[in-house]
């Protein structure tokens, strides 16, 4: 038996859990201190009740033999492809449900789209991004180049005409920044893979968090992405799923590279994948409709107001930030050209505060510091205290 050598080349110390490992040291250490927890990048609040209540009526169906279900539609049931659909038409965006994939959640589907392409393609990343992404191509064994972000690019790196990459992928608004790309930029990068014949892994996660109307929800605005991009989104951030779990990808079938991706990917849900929970996507649909959507507003809002206490808090203290005012991340410098972790261990002994060290996503991340807005009022308030006097 040979294993995936190319899973053993991933770092075992993946970042959130040596996050984890110096927080539980330092409260171990310092048992009467409060720890103001800004590193999580899990929801906080709860699911709200009409969501819930969707799910129990669901959940009472499955109870009587004449509503039961049982396994659903391959791409997902086709009331909750075509409230995607009609999600994306809101906003003038053409997305065909025939297009629409339902999943348990966009890691996942992150990770398994990587069974579409072969191992001798070229993957581009952003630099720092969502390590997801560097991990799962590693694993499958492919050549990884970067774009860096830095304070000059606003962490918003652009096509390099004199690089070629076969896939590339962008995450906007951008975990960990919190930048957001502009839909010129996005322009730029359509044209750069069409011009490739490359493809867009456009991880839209974060879209529901943005506030200028001015920005882009979804690569799908952007004229010729139908020809060299697929959209992966999720209900985690928009919906507070994270523990209920639904995502979907958009592969339009106007996509054809060596073979239709679109029905590859179909191949391959059918084959691997056996739908998410009829219960599930009853709620999931439940968040598209007028009630759902404005109960889903109303805890974005509060955790993009954290977001705008801990930015102000920063700009108070002379601290230079990217992101915050559309993703619920902010992404700080670290003042004195500091080390990543050296500050992030400086913050949790000095204030009890925890951001995840920049540097954790990827080499253009050091001296960077990600804070994130889910956490509850009462701990981004205190925390805000700190750090406006630092
Ligand atoms: N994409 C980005 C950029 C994320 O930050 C996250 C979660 O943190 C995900 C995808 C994962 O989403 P899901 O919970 O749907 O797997």
């Amino acid at each position: 038996m040979k294993v995936n050598h190319h899973a053993l080349e991933l770092e075992q110390n993946y970042l959130f859990s040596e996050v984890a490992k110096r927080i539980r040291t330092f409260c171990a250490a310092n048992p009467t201190r409060e720890l103001l927890k800004l590193s999580i990048g899990d929801v906080t609040r709860p699911l709200a009740k009409v969501i819930t209540d969707e799910m129990k009526a669901a959940a009472e169906e499955m109870s009587h033999a004449e509503t039961f279900h049982g396994y659903g539609a391959e791409q997902g049931e086709p009331f909750l492809r075509e409230a995607i659909a009609g999600y994306y038409q809101k906003r003038g965006i053409t997305v065909d449900a025939a297009d629409v994939f339902v999943s348990d959640g966009a890691k996942c589907d992150l990770g398994n789209l990587c069974d579409l392409f072969d191992a001798d393609n070229t993957i581009l990343l952003p630099n720092p991004v969502y390590p997801v992404y560097y991990d799962t191509s590693i694993m499958s064994g492919r050549r990884v180049i970067f774009a860096a972000g830095s304070k000059g690019n606003g962490f918003l790196p652009m096509p390099d005409d004199s690089v070629h990459a076969d896939i590339i992928y962008l995450c906007s608004p951008n975990n960990p920044t919190g930048a957001v790309y502009s839909r010129e930029q996005l322009r730029e990068w359509v044209a750069y893979a069409q011009k490739n014949g490359a493809l867009i892994l456009f991880d839209a996660a974060y879209e529901a968090y943005i506030r200028d109307p001015a920005l882009p929800h979804s690569i799908f605005e952007i004229d010729g992405a139908e020809t060299c991009a697929i959209e992966i989104n999720s209900l985690s951030k928009t919906a507070g799923f994270t523990g209920v779990r639904c995502g979907w990808t958009v592969v339009p079938r106007t996509l054809q590279y060596e073979a239709s991706l679109h029905d590859m990917w179909f191949r391959r849900m059918a084959t691997k994948y056996n739908g998410n929970s009829y219960i599930i996507q009853r709620a999931a649909a439940k968040v598209f409709t007028e009630e759902g959507l404005a109960a889903v507003h109303k805890d974005i809002d509060y955790y993009m107001e954290n977001a705008r206490i801990i930015k102000a808090a920063l700009t108070k203290a002379g601290i230079h930030s990217v992101g915050g005012e559309n993703a619920p991340y902010v992404w700080m410098q670290c003042p004195d050209h500091a080390d990543s972790w050296d500050y992030f261990d400086h913050l949790l002994h000095a204030c009890g505060i925890a951001g995840t060290p920049g540097v954790g996503f990827g080499t253009a991340g050091q001296g960077w510091l990600r804070f994130s807005s889910f956490g509850t009022r009462e701990t981004v308030t205190k925390a805000a205290e700190y750090l406006s006097a630092l």
